[in-house]
Order: structure tokens, then sequence, then C-alpha cells
């Protein structure tokens, strides 16, 4: 195959250096194994395969953009969330990535769900997942939503407001169903990356505030409800979170609130949620702890403040989302133009466009997250340079990767792959511009299969009702 040198004129010299951060690579063909699921390799004739099927062949059976998934890959992060926190309850965050099959992967390896709408409790359902083992979320669950989820017997439900603590007492009295609750708490601990703010601003629309006794307030009336059983309480404290001292004080000050609870009600309540949100590696410069470490560090902290309070500890739980699906996941797009753009200070930068964008992945525009990008298809002799990878979008804002280093023979036809992309991309997936949502495929043992078939402009026809 040859390739068009469209980004000959590239002069590695005159491009823009990119952010501190970011290393230029020695080996611009190097797949760096933080970033990349297990079984994605680059193959001797420079293709990069996972689990033995080479980019190009699930470019042409199932065209660009692709979001491909590595089945092991995302059965082992399960596997390694339930084994290391064995005892506790895993509850895997649906809302960064949920399908049928991954309902079914769920259950295989043991995990509980968490859902937070009727569609996703939905598609968990028909996923198989034990009504028992899910948990429902939201801080404004629809009547029908609460409907669905206590016929169907789930094992939980968050609540949020006392305005929902009487919309589930109505169903329950009026079909005779008893619900279990645990009251959703702000602990006023907010976390991103490897900040935390411990008396952070309470002015957000999740939970009942610890601080000021709304949150003893629903506990008391969910505890004294005939029509409920209380739980525990729940925190969640941010997400892509480093480090465990966010967590740490929200256990401390949840833990205080159960030893409180118990004091006033002569009840011990026996579960407590310390939610999800820890981090992943988009880039090279983020280093996520592994889930032993995690397990271990927060087995400590509640321990030390069941101590503290001296009450016993209780059942715990966590809802790890992006850490068991986005890194199982790299997007897959095809360059159509590679555009080389003079900037400030007399340098270059190349921008590179693919077939997909803010459309597939919303979060570089939505909070500037950061990404990482290889080219898939080849292996390439050339120099690395600094490139923007861009969407097809009318949104200047349309980045998909701010900054990565590729090879400077670039050109239209390349397949660009981006990896740790199965965490809120397609699950945050628009029809902007009116693109049709990508496939969703799956990997394991060299085989394929569709998740989520491609949309196609008769699906956009179809609800397009055009009176
Ligand atoms: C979003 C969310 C999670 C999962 O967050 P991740 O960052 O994907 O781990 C867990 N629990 C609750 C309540 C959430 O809102």
């Amino acid at each position: 195959m040859t390739h068009t040198h469209v980004a000959g004129s590239i002069h590695a010299d005159a491009t823009a250096a990119g952010p501190q951060w970011l290393d230029r690579p020695t080996d611009v063909n190097a797949l760096d194994p933080a970033l990349w699921s297990r079984c994605v390799e680059r193959g001797e004739d420079g293709v990069v395969r996972i689990a033995g099927l080479g980019v190009d062949e699930i470019a042409a059976s199932q065209s660009t953009p692709t979001y491909v998934v590595d089945e092991e890959d995302f059965r082992q992060r399960a596997r390694a969330f339930r084994d290391a926190f064995s005892g506790w309850q895993v509850y895997y965050a649906g809302k960064s990535f949920l399908t049928r099959t991954v309902a079914r992967w769920i259950k295989e390896e043991g995990l509980y769900l968490d859902v937070c709408s009727g569609g996703e409790l939905a598609v968990a359902l028909a996923g198989g997942m034990d009504p028992a083992r899910i948990g429902l979320h939201g801080n404004n669950k629809s009547v029908d939503e609460l409907a669905l989820a206590l016929s169907q017997g789930v094992g939980r439900i968050i609540v949020d407001s006392l305005d929902e603590i009487g919309r589930i007492e109505q169903l329950c009295s009026s079909n005779g169903w008893k619900a279990r609750v645990m009251v959703r708490v702000t602990t006023g601990v907010e976390a991103h990356t490897h900040e935390y703010i411990a008396t952070a601003h309470e002015d957000q629309k999740f939970g009942f505030s610890v601080t000021n006794g709304q949150a003893m307030v629903a506990m008391v009336r969910c505890h004294y409800s005939e029509h409920m059983e209380l739980l525990g309480v729940h925190s969640h404290i941010g997400s892509q979170i480093f480090d465990t001292h966010g967590f740490e004080v929200a256990a401390r000050r949840t833990m205080k609130l159960l030893a409180q609870f118990a004091e006033a009600t002569g009840t011990e309540l026996p579960e407590l949620d310390l939610g999800g949100g820890f981090g992943i590696a988009y880039t090279s410069a983020d280093t996520p702890a592994t889930p032993d470490a995690l397990a271990s560090n927060l087995r400590e902290i509640v321990e030390h403040e069941a101590r503290g309070y001296n009450i016993a500890v209780p059942t715990m739980s966590i809802e790890p989302g992006r850490a068991i699906s986005g890194p199982t996941a790299f997007a897959l797009y095809t360059v159509g133009t590679v555009k080389v753009v003079d900037i400030e200070g007399g340098q270059q930068r190349v921008y590179v466009s693919v077939d997909g964008g803010m459309s597939d992945n919303i979060r570089p525009a939505l909070y500037a997250a950061e990404y990482s990008a290889a080219v898939v298809s080849r292996a390439s002799h050339a120099e690395p340079v600094l490139c923007r990878v861009v969407g097809k979008h009318c949104e200047g804002g349309d980045i998909l990767v701010r900054d990565v280093f590729l090879p400077a023979d670039i050109a239209p036809g390349d397949l660009v792959a981006v990896p740790a992309a199965g965490a809120y991309s397609r699950a945050m997936a628009s029809n902007y511009n009116l693109l049709t949502k990508p496939a969703v495929v799956s990997v394991r043992d060299g085989k394929l299969a569709t998740m989520l078939r491609r949309e196609t402009l008769e699906d956009l026809m179809r609800l397009d009702v055009g009176e």
C-alpha cells in the first residue's frame, strides 16, 4: 500500500511542542500498555490487532467510526474489582456504558449493577440481571421508573429527595410493595483527579446534606415508614479520582452519621455505599491505583472509622463505572483530512480530521477531557509530530484529542484509534449534525460480535415523522 504524503510539508521542528506532561515518543508505533486493553497489540505487519483480529478487518466489515470492546479485558477488570473487594458489593455503574451484553457480562462475573433511568433498568433486566442485584439512582426518578423498579423487585433504590420518598410511599401503599432504600447524602467532599475539597459547596442537585441535618431527617422518615426498609446511606464524591483522601473524609462523615442515627433510634443501619469515581489512564500522565490497592485503602479507612465511632463495620458497597468499562475499548476512526495550520510564534499545528467527533465522544468538549491516539492500520518510520485529532462537526470545539504525537506521514485513509474510550463516550453519543451513532462491537478470541449496531439513515428517518 502506498501513502500519499499529504503532510509531507510537516516539519517536526516547526510544530508546537505540546503540553509539558506529554513526552515526544521515541517510538511512534509503540502502544503504551497503560492506555490499551490487554488483548491489543501491534502485529509484525504494523497492523494493530485486538484478540487476534486486525483493525483493518474490523474497519472493512464494520466501517468507521466503530467502538471496539475487548471482552476479555472487560471481564478481567470486573473480576479484579469483585475479587479485590470480596465481602463488599461491587456495583458496576451502568451509566458509563450499558448494553444487554454488558449486563450479561456483569451478571456472569458476579457483580451488581447500578442504573439511573428506566432505560438503563430495562436494558439491565433484558440482559438478564437479577433485579435483586440492581440499584436505582437518580435525582428525579419518574413515577413510571419507580413503579418499574418496585414491581420488578430491585434490590435498592437510592432516594434523593423528600418528593421521591413521598412517591415511593404512595406507590408502595397502593400496590402492597415494600421498598428497600438507601439515602443519598452529600458529605461536603468533592474530588476530581488528585484534588479534593473537604468543604465543597453543597450547591448541587444530588443528595441530602449531612451538614444541615437534612440527611438525618430523610433517614428517620424512611426508617419509620411502613413502606420502606432503610438499608443505609450512600455517598458519591466525584469522578476520575486518583487517591483515597476524599473517600477517607466521606467515610468519616457517613460513619459519624450512622453512629448518630444509631444513637437517636437504637438501630445500626447495615449498609454503606461509598460510590464510584475511581480514575483511569486516559493519557500517559494518569497513574491510577489498582483495585487491590484501592480495596486495602478503603477497607482500612472504613474499619478505622467504625472503631472510632464504636459501631460495627456495615456491609460496604462501591460503584466503579469507568474503572471497569473505560480502559476496555478504543474508538476506531478513519482519517479524512490532514491540515497544517500556522499558529503563534511561527509554529504549526497539524489538524487530523476523523469521521466521528463530539457526537460519539463529547467528553473533551464537555469537560476538557484528555485522550491519546495512535495510527493503528500500519507502522510508520516517520518522525512523531504533535497533532490535534478533531471530528467532522460544525464546531471549533469538536476536538477528540487535543495533543498527541502521531507519525508525520499520517494521511487520509489511515485508521486512528483512541484508547480508553469505553466509558461516557458512546454512552453520551448524540445525533448532532445528524450523524448516525457508531456501532459498538466486542472481540474475543479473534471473533467479533455486535453489541450495538450502527445507526442508519433509516433509523433517523423513522423518528423524523415529518407531519
Ligand atoms: C457516575 C456515578 C458512578 C460511577 O462513576 P465512575 O466515575 O464511572 O466510576 C457511581 N455512582 C454514582 C452515584 C454515580 O453518579
